[in-house]
């Protein structure tokens, strides 16, 4: 039996967006737990999809005593700011120092966090865990799809283990992979690696794993370890929307000796730049996106998706434009549902005003991003709720919302579920939460770029990935990059930088 301290610390950091994280945002539950230190985390995190239960199911089972140290995680924003960097990671260092002799040390980071003062936020954390445990402990991590690997995250983890889905309905499997790992490597000893990189940015939306040439791509990864090639192979697609040298596609391999771990490294990433060309694929203009919504509707009783992929709360957007609203009240679409407006005082407004009541104001742009305008007109106040319900799609599965106060309103033959808290569309409950059947929409405009496509893609007839106004642009060429590394190229068979 093996004593193994566990923890994480998650943040997914969009250089180019217009609000950083502070140890307030760490400290409150979202779509995710709020900051959990110690025995507590056995039970808030229990069946909820993320790699920490994961990890501990799987290593509770092997056997091994388990040290809880502290969770935290904040939604995706700009930089993670350097004073909750450095009282969270002084706090998870000063933990495992108390713990006493360990045998081994799992954490759960996200692998895209980029801090005030670090462009590699786990690298550091890594570094400054590694000097204080020595070189011999085993320590392993579990790590987003979206993980911009690092070199020195590879140099510090014994092990660095990728999610393979996205949406990412496979975070708890991760993490018993990661128990997996570090099981064998207490057993066996330490594996030698191999990291190799990729010279382009692949976009959002054509990451998802539901679809090709992603879904293919992953199915080869985890066959080298299926076919014995790899004792661990994982690919990253990067986080395009940070700014650092280190930002894109790589993978990462672990094998009994170098020579292994070199050969599969290099055929992993021979397959990821074959699929260069599959990678590109057609981004919809707002008006363009809704008039064919509104004509396609019309001969199926399915919903159109259109993915309002640029204000992604998921990927640094806030959630608060209203700039594909505005195309669908000014078109007059029928049935349309969009959601989630991001926008405490309208919801505020529309809790005083009462059901069935109508107000008049401007609603959106609350965060205040440049080149956001409200959209003004007469809501009606079609159903409230107070933010509280359990999802149920695969992606937040089992998860305890809480959004705050919410409130649903009419415009035209546009409904808006409006939130207290920013919160991606990814999971159908938002909307039944405020009494309105997904399945029921002719157009359902979600602000998010992948992650709704786990619950609301087998409800669709088609789905489009749209740009309207949002702080995500959904192509890299408009993000005014600095740092990335010279020769990536942005899109993909794009220009190189
Ligand atoms: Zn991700």
């Amino acid at each position: 039996m093996a004593r193994i301290a566990i923890g994480g610390f998650q943040h997914e950091t969009n250089t180019f967006a217009p609000v950083r994280a502070s140890f307030e945002d760490f400290e409150m539950a979202d779509g995710w737990p709020g900051l959990t230190r110690g025995e507590a985390i056995f039970e808030t995190f229990k069946g909820i999809n993320l790699p920490l239960p994961g990890f501990i199911d799987a290593a509770k089972a092997a056997g091994h005593e388990l040290r809880p140290l502290l969770w935290c995680s904040a939604s995706p924003s700009a930089h993670v700011e350097r004073g909750a960097f450095e009282r969270i990671t002084g706090e998870l260092i000063d933990l495992i120092k108390k713990q006493g002799k360990l045998d081994g040390l799992y954490l759960d980071l996200h692998g895209a966090m980029v801090t005030e003062h670090f462009e590699d936020g786990e690298g550091e954390i890594l570094e400054r865990i590694r000097a204080i445990v020595g070189p011999a402990l085993p320590i392993v991590v579990s790590l987003d799809l979206h993980a911009n690997l690092t070199e020195r995250m590879v140099r510090h983890a014994s092990a660095l283990v990728v999610c393979r889905t996205y949406p990412h309905v496979d975070l708890a499997e991760t993490g018993g992979r990661a128990a997996d790992l570090m099981t064998r490597l207490l057993r066996h000893g330490p594996l030698a690696k191999a990291m190799r990189r990729a010279d382009y940015l692949v976009p959002l939306p054509w990451q998802c794993t539901l679809i090709n040439p992603a879904a293919a791509l992953y199915r080869v990864v985890e066959e080298a370890e299926g076919q014995g090639r790899a004792a661990s192979a994982s690919f990253a697609f990067g986080f395009p929307p940070a700014d650092i040298a280190e930002c894109g596609p790589a993978v990462v391999v672990y094998a009994e000796d170098a020579a292994r771990a070199n050969a599969e490294a290099d055929r992993l990433i021979g397959m990821v730049n074959a699929a260069e060309a599959e990678f590109a694929g057609k981004i919809w203009q707002k008006d363009e996106a809704v008039r064919y919504a509104m004509n396609k509707s019309a001969s199926t009783n399915r919903p159109i998706i259109l993915a309002d992929t640029q204000d992604n709360p998921g990927a640094g957007g806030n959630s608060d434009s209203v700039d594909l609203l505005e195309a669908l009240v000014s078109l007059k679409a029928a049935g349309a549902v969009f959601a989630n407006l991001y926008d405490p005082e309208t919801a505020k407004i529309a809790h005083e005003a009462g059901l069935h009541a109508s107000f008049e104001r401007g609603i959106g742009a609350w965060c205040g991003s440049s080149g956001l305008e409200k959209f003004r007109g007469r809501f009606e106040v079609l159903a409230l709720g107070d933010g509280n319900f359990k999802a149920t799609g695969p992606f937040y599965r089992g998860n305890q919302m809480q959004l705050g106060p919410m409130a649903l309103l009419g415009i035209g033959g546009t409904k808006i579920v409006v939130t207290s808290r920013k919160q991606q569309a990814a999971d159908q409950a938002m909307l039944r939460h405020l009494g309105v059947e997904p399945r029921d929409a002719k157009i359902l405009a979600l602000k998010s770029s992948v992650h709704f496509r786990a619950d609301f893609q087998p409800i669709a007839e088609e789905i489009l990935i749209v740009a309207a106004a949002g702080d995500n642009p959904v192509d890299n060429r408009a993000l005014p990059y600095r740092h990335l590394r010279k020769g990536m190229r942005l899109m993909p068979l794009g220009e190189a930088f």
